[in-house]
């Protein structure tokens, strides 16, 4: 099989890492900031950021109503951090506009100032050993999960990877390491969705 095509949101935020580390997993990875580039994508991620601001983008330039179509029509979906927030059903405690494209009620800013960005190695068993690298940058944490998402795993109690279906959502950035581990697990979902 072809390696997939997997675009990567470009309207703001990490992209170039994203680009980098999914290039290294077996996938061809671009900048998406138009619909014809969306079109062109077996697969999307969106990037760590400001989500206030990337959801005002996506209205103009008219991204966020094809994206959804894309992911209920089965596209794989990846968002880190602000990407997550982008893709949830709602944000705890704000009026913030969201895709909904993943069950889940996340908090924005949840770990507080003090670790306002931190390294840990986080135990996900869907990866393996050893631990995982995991950096959070203003984090999000989920606060909520409909009975459809699993929690892939934690950190101070609450879910911090997340899996609904094709739907993929981290707080921390594994973009930001050397460990490709979580790249090449959504590479891996994106030839299941290929073949499948
Ligand atoms: N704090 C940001 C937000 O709430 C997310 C931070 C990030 O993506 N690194 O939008």
């Amino acid at each position: 099989m072809s390696e997939p095509a997997i675009g990567v949101l470009a309207l703001q935020g990490d992209v170039d890492e994203h680009v980098r580390a999914l290039e290294r997993s077996g996938a061809r990875a671009f900048p998406v900031k138009t619909r014809a580039s969306l079109a062109a994508s077996d697969a999307l991620v969106v990037p760590g950021g400001e989500s206030t601001t990337v959801i005002r983008l996506l209205d103009r330039f008219e991204l966020g109503d094809p994206i959804v179509e894309r992911v209920r029509g089965g596209m794989p979906f990846w968002g880190t951090c602000m990407g997550m927030i982008v893709a949830a059903r709602d944000v705890a405690g704000m009026d913030q506009k969201t895709l909904g494209l993943l069950d889940i009620s996340v908090r924005r800013n949840a770990f507080g100032r003090q670790i306002a960005s931190e390294e840990v190695e986080l135990h996900i068993e869907a990866l393996g050993t050893p631990a995982f690298p995991a950096v959070f940058i203003r984090a999000p944490w989920i606060e909520s999960a409909g009975p459809g998402v699993e929690i892939l795993a934690s950190h101070r109690g609450h879910g911090v990877f997340v899996r609904q279906g094709r739907v993929l959502g981290t707080s921390f950035h594994p973009e930001l390491t050397a460990d490709d581990r979580v790249h090449r697990y959504f590479v891996g979902m994106v030839n299941a969705a290929r073949s499948g």
